[in-house]
């Protein structure tokens, strides 16, 4: 049967005077962006009205729905254990999928982790993934069924047929300037997660200079949102608030963050990485009933890293999507960028700052992330930190070292680094590493 034509410009206006869509006009934009049936002029300018008018709570709903029922829905009830993922609204230097997710599995979960790329000055967990020589991201959905069913995890992107219409609408918001919508971001994260099988999510809401949203308040005004939003899905959310003001770790790009990871797994690793990934696992494990509280799941977690047992599945998982399990054991089969250059504090005192958003931004004009969606990510990039806030540094001590194949992209991201660092007099305040939970 033909569809009746959308009469687009009046539901942009609509929006742009601040009245409700109804539930068969939101359907049928939805549908028509994901069919490629809207002009993007159109999408976009739609989009516009909802970055400045937002959606009211149904609208939300109906168009969250919408998003999920323009794909497939894929369903692990099958596979007899609880369905849990973790999503982190992106961050410099966030690297905790790679050792969460089959320390998770190694706990009794089932991670059906669908993962992004680089955007913005924020790395992506496929990029980093993509590091580990021969890994597949690109999968089909039988693919991802029997990598899950034999590892209890699996770190992919998302295929055609996984909710379609937020392909097209991310697309366009990333060229317009409309990602930082706090509906349009929740609809975006979880009707993924909804369409990827989860049957709970635990959602790490970066706040701080290198996060999406840099100020707490919205931070929190999107932890609440995602977790209303789930109820109203049947998707139970737990989100904690974590500091993004300064990167997480020490290591900024791709194959240096699976090594980071891997030291995670095989328990070492930056103090931050290591505490984040057992606090977010252990909600995790709360949430899909496997740990009674909090402790056990933190308790749970250590144990998999301490046994062995997450690295393991690390490396069944990195087998079975392709990779060289031997990168997992040697590390120094990962790329490496071929040149160094260090930059140094310019005088003596403490660290008082490093600033997230502008090493994200210095780590993409290096060829970690892109700055256009057909840029050739640089696996070797990398900017690894030596003093993180609080630390004593003396004139000329090593703050970072830069590694690079391409000597202007150096030149281009050197000035950026060197603004990261502030060095003070004073030892500044701690910021505690997780804000809040909710
Ligand atoms: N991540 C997503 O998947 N969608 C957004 O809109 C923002 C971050």
């Amino acid at each position: 049967m033909k569809r009746a034509p959308i009469a687009v410009p009046s539901l942009i206006a609509a929006k742009r005077d601040g009245h409700e869509l109804g539930a068969g006009d939101i359907r049928a934009i939805v549908g028509g962006a994901a069919r490629g049936e809207i002009p993007d002029y159109q999408l976009s300018a739609l989009l516009m009205a909802i970055v400045w008018r937002g959606l009211t709570t149904s609208e939300l709903v109906t168009w969250t729905t919408a998003m999920i029922d323009s794909g497939e829905r894929l369903r692990w009830d099958r596979l007899g254990a609880a369905v849990v993922d973790k999503h982190s609204t992106g961050g410099v230097g966030d690297k905790i999928s790679l050792a969460l997710a089959p320390l998770a599995a190694a706990c009794g979960l089932t991670v059906p982790m669908i993962a992004g790329r680089a955007l913005g000055h924020t790395g992506g967990t496929l990029d980093k993934l993509e590091a580990i020589p021969g890994y597949r991201t690109a999968l089909t959905t039988a693919e991802i069924g029997r990598v899950l069913a034999r590892a209890g995890f699996v770190l992919a992107g998302q295929t055609a047929r996984l909710v379609p219409a937020d392909r097209a609408l991310y697309a366009l918001r990333d060229a317009t300037a409309t990602v930082e919508s706090i509906p349009l971001i929740a609809s975006s994260i979880l009707s993924k997660k909804v369409a990827e099988g989860a049957r709970a999510l635990v959602m790490d809401v970066k706040v701080g200079s290198g996060a999406f949203l840099p100020e707490a308040a919205r931070a929190r005004a999107l932890a609440h949102a995602l977790i209303a939003l789930g109820g109203r899905l049947g998707l139970p959310v737990r989100a904690v608030l974590t500091d993004m003001e300064q990167p997480l770790g020490a290591a900024i790009g791709n194959a240096v963050e699976v090594r980071e990871a891997i030291d995670v797994l095989r328990g070492g690793g930056p103090a931050d990485v290591r505490a984040l990934t057992v606090r977010l696992g252990a909600e995790m494990l709360v949430l899909g009933g496997v740990a009674r509280d909090r402790r056990d799941g933190a308790r749970r977690i250590e144990a998999a890293i301490a046994s062995g047992a997450g690295l393991e599945r690390f490396r069944l998982g990195v087998r079975l999507q392709g990779g060289d399990p031997r990168a997992i054991d040697d590390p120094s089969r990962l790329p490496r960028a071929r040149h160094r250059r260090i930059v140094r504090a310019a005088r003596r005192g403490v660290v008082a700052r490093v600033d997230a958003g502008l090493l994200g931004r210095a780590a993409t004009l290096l060829g970690a992330g892109r700055l256009r969606k057909e840029d050739r990510i640089a696996p070797g990039a990398a900017i690894q930190l030596h003093a993180k806030a609080g630390a004593p540094v003396s004139r000329g001590d090593a703050l970072a070292t830069v590694e690079f194949d391409d000597a202007a992209r150096a030149r281009a991201a050197g000035p950026l680094i060197e603004r990261a660092f502030t060095i003070g007099a004073r030892v500044p305040p701690r910021r505690p590493l997780v804000l809040q939970t909710f």
